[in-house]
């Protein structure tokens, strides 16, 4: 059986970090990491992503602030906030909760956040920083920089020469793991809808990235032996075993067959998911740091 990767501890250990690296600040004299969080509209599930990053950023021990702004808010109400945070000194992170009502460009919003405050990582600059190899100053979306980690804590570092497949190509996790990979060394081929033979290109991989949005599509005979096994996806299926109207959480991976097979692999829930929130504490601590003109901690 494969070995489970445990994405709570290492989540755990990611914000014990930040909030020794936050300390540390303190004891320095410089202004505390400082992350805002806006929100437009009702969206329960956005709600919970919300509170529980802001509840994160108060453990961290960072300067925690949260916008909710009415759903039938102007674009224009939303670009002064963003661009008041841009200026405001004690803000390190800009996050803008997605979706936003359908009346608001959400690019148009994303592209007005400073590079050097988009936590996010969807900024272009950020995109161009990760595309260019300049993994020094770029912000690197959470979901696959929290992927990114996981993997490193199975194979280390130096992934040169490794067979790696993502599937699924969005802007938000399949092409910056991508690039990820790309810049640790590893051969990278990205898969999606219109891939052919997806099953025997995923057996080539030596790392198999699933960030495709398919409950259980990637089966155990997709998996090569030994390969380390990363299921991004989240979704939500009946489980009419549980009771009527129940239901449960699954991957992109038919995780049972698949970890007979793999070395690694991630469970859903307990995986990627709580690495999203803790890289964003990541990259809001790495962001004050940067603006005190100091080297960026590193993950
Ligand atoms: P997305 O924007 O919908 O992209 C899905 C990708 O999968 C697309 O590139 C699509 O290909 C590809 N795809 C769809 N059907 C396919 C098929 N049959 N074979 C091969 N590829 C196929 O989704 P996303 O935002 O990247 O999210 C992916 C999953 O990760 C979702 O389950 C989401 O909930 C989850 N997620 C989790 C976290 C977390 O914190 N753990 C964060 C973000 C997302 P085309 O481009 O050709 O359409």
């Amino acid at each position: 059986m494969a070995e489970v990767i445990d994405g709570k501890s290492v989540a755990e250990d990611v914000v014990s970090k930040v909030k020794a690296l936050t300390a540390e600040l303190s004891a320095k004299g410089v202004t505390k990491p400082g992350l805002a969080v806006v929100i437009v509209g009702e969206d329960p599930a956005s709600q919970v992503y919300v509170a529980s990053k802001s509840r994160t950023a108060k453990e961290c021990g960072f300067h925690s602030l949260q916008h909710t702004l009415p759903a039938d808010s102007t674009e224009e109400q939303l670009l002064k906030i963003i661009g008041d945070l841009n200026t405001d000194k004690s803000i390190h992170g800009i996050l803008v909760q997605l979706p936003l009502p359908g009346h608001i460009d959400a690019g148009k919003v994303i592209q007005t956040i400073a590079p050097e405050k988009d936590v996010d990582g969807f900024h272009f600059i950020n995109v161009g920083k990760l595309g260019t190899g300049e993994l020094e100053t770029a912000f690197v979306p959470c979901t696959p920089a929290g992927s990114m980690l996981l993997i490193e804590r199975v194979r280390g570092k130096d992934l040169s020469g490794l067979n790696a497949v993502v599937v699924g190509r969005s802007n938000i996790v399949g092409k910056p793991m991508a690039n990820l990979l790309l810049a640790a060394n590893c051969t990278v081929t990205i898969a999606h809808s219109r891939t052919k033979d997806l099953p025997a290109l995923a057996r080539t991989a030596d790392i198999l990235v699933a960030a495709v949005g398919r409950p259980e599509m990637v089966k155990g005979d997709w998996v090569k032996p030994g390969a380390t096994v990363i299921d991004v996806g989240i979704n939500r299926i009946p489980a009419p075993e549980k009771g009527e109207g129940k239901s449960r959480l699954v991957g992109d991976v038919a995780y049972a067959e698949a970890a007979k097979v793999a070395g690694a692999i991630t469970p859903v829930p307990g995986g990627v998911g709580p690495m999203t929130i803790a890289m964003l504490m990541a990259n809001t601590v790495a962001s004050a740091y940067l603006a005190a003109g100091l080297k960026r901690p590193s993950f």
